[in-house]
């Protein structure tokens, strides 16, 4: 029986892997870390019977132990507690479905351990892509992509070992301002925002899929997980996502994955490698669907994207930069406090603001992350 540990098992990706797990009914579930919904999580430990939990709030956390009192499981919180979470013994593979770089630590203690990486959380490869994919191939760990996007380049790469790869192409809804202006932009509302038209996804990664943000980080993503330069690395919106990703070979042959937009084939598809099992829903129905469309991106109205490229480019810490002004923007963005077009200016001032590190390690990484939040606090109560 196939045992893993789950980082942000309250979450949109967690639940959705804990479906994965409930209807195939042959993985243990050894372990489960939340931020603060300790209702939800209770819930999660009386299903599937962890014997560790763990909650980022240390209140939380004793409110949770007092709840679970009667079960053989140990309450945890903080860094130390997912750290705990991530090398425990008993896992062969650790889920990372929590937002946000606090995922950075737990990962590379797991792969330490020698522990399978199944990866939602972006942000580690995006700000610490350096150092998790030479230390994944040291420890002879397999990093399986969770995304949707990466999933599709990795399963069209199955079997290809040895052959030349001359593009990836990432495919990009669009998300739901497509075709709109910027004098559009400028009114639109977090309700508007959240309205993603093909995905079910937490609040942040919705947000980032309307800015494109998202995809930008999904090719920095990709340049780690693949180790394909960036140029050789091309985004096409395709707004049905129907084809989750591409990959074009040598002899200029496309081989594209494709499915009903549903993260439980990608999160199924991690958690068997390499075996493929039933999964439960809709098929694509090629003669209702009728046609599949392409378009370029506009990077002029969408900013997140170049934006994100530059910092790809630069290299660094710049990509961590880019990634914690996003998530302060975001954050402000949802509380109403910025409109949707200043995510843009938040993230290219705190990048104009901020001096290079060239190969930074993870303390500077960190580092990097905390003075771009500073750097942002202090504008926003100047302004
Ligand atoms: P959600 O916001 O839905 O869930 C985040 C999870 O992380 C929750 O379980 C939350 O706990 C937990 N969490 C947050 N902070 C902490 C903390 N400090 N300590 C412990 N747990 C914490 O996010 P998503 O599931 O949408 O996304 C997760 C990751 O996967 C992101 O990196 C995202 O970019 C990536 N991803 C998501 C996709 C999707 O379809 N949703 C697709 C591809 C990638 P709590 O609920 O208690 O706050």
């Amino acid at each position: 029986m196939k045992k893993i540990a789950v980082l942000g098992s309250t979450g949109s990706i967690g639940t959705q892997t804990l479906e994965v797990v409930r209807e195939n009914g042959d993985i243990q579930v050894t372990g489960l870390a939340a931020g603060k919904n300790i209702e939800l999580l209770e819930r999660q430990i009386r299903e599937f019977s962890p014997s560790l939990a763990v909650v980022w709030e240390e209140e939380r956390a004793k409110e949770l132990a007092v709840r679970v009192a009667d079960l053989p499981v140990r309450v945890l919180s903080g860094m130390e507690g997912l750290v705990e979470l991530a090398v425990m013994p008993e896992a062969e593979l650790l889920v990372t479905a929590i937002v946000g770089m606090i995922g950075i630590r737990p990962t590379i203690s797991a792969i330490e351990a020698g522990k399978d990486i199944a990866l939602a959380n972006k942000e580690t490869l995006v700000t610490a892509g350096h150092l998790i994919m030479p230390l994944a191939e040291k420890c002879g760990v397999r990093i399986l992509p969770v995304d949707s996007e990466h999933s599709a380049i990795f399963q069209a790469l199955t079997g290809e070992a040895g052959n030349r790869v001359s593009k990836l192409l990432i495919t990009a809804s669009g998300g739901p301002f497509r075709g709109r202006d910027r004098a559009f932009l400028e009114h639109v509302q977090v309700e508007d925002a959240l309205k993603h038209p093909n995905w079910a996804m937490g609040q942040k990664i919705t947000i980032d899929s309307a800015t494109l943000v998202n995809k930008g980080l999904e090719v920095m993503e990709a340049k780690w997980l693949f180790g394909v330069d960036l140029d050789r690395i091309q985004v096409v919106v395709q707004p049905k996502s129907i084809i989750h990703s591409m990959v074009e070979f040598a002899d200029g042959a496309v081989m594209a994955q494709m499915g009903t937009p549903d993260m439980k084939l990608p999160i199924q598809y991690a958690l068997y490698y390499p075996e493929r099992r039933h999964l439960p829903g809709e098929r694509l129905d090629f003669w209702r669907l009728g046609q599949i469309t392409f378009e370029k991106p506009d990077m002029e109205t969408f900013r997140g994207l170049p934006l994100a490229m530059e910092a790809a480019r630069a290299g660094g810490s710049m990509p961590t930069v880019f990634n914690a002004a996003n998530e302060m923007a975001v954050a402000a963005f949802l509380k109403r406090k910025i409109n949707f077009l200043d995510i843009y200016e938040m993230i290219a001032d705190a990048m104009a603001s901020h001096r290079k590190v060239a190969d930074p390690d993870l303390e500077q990484i960190l580092a990097a992350e905390q003075e771009t939040y500073e750097h942002i606090r202090r504008r926003h109560a100047a302004d």
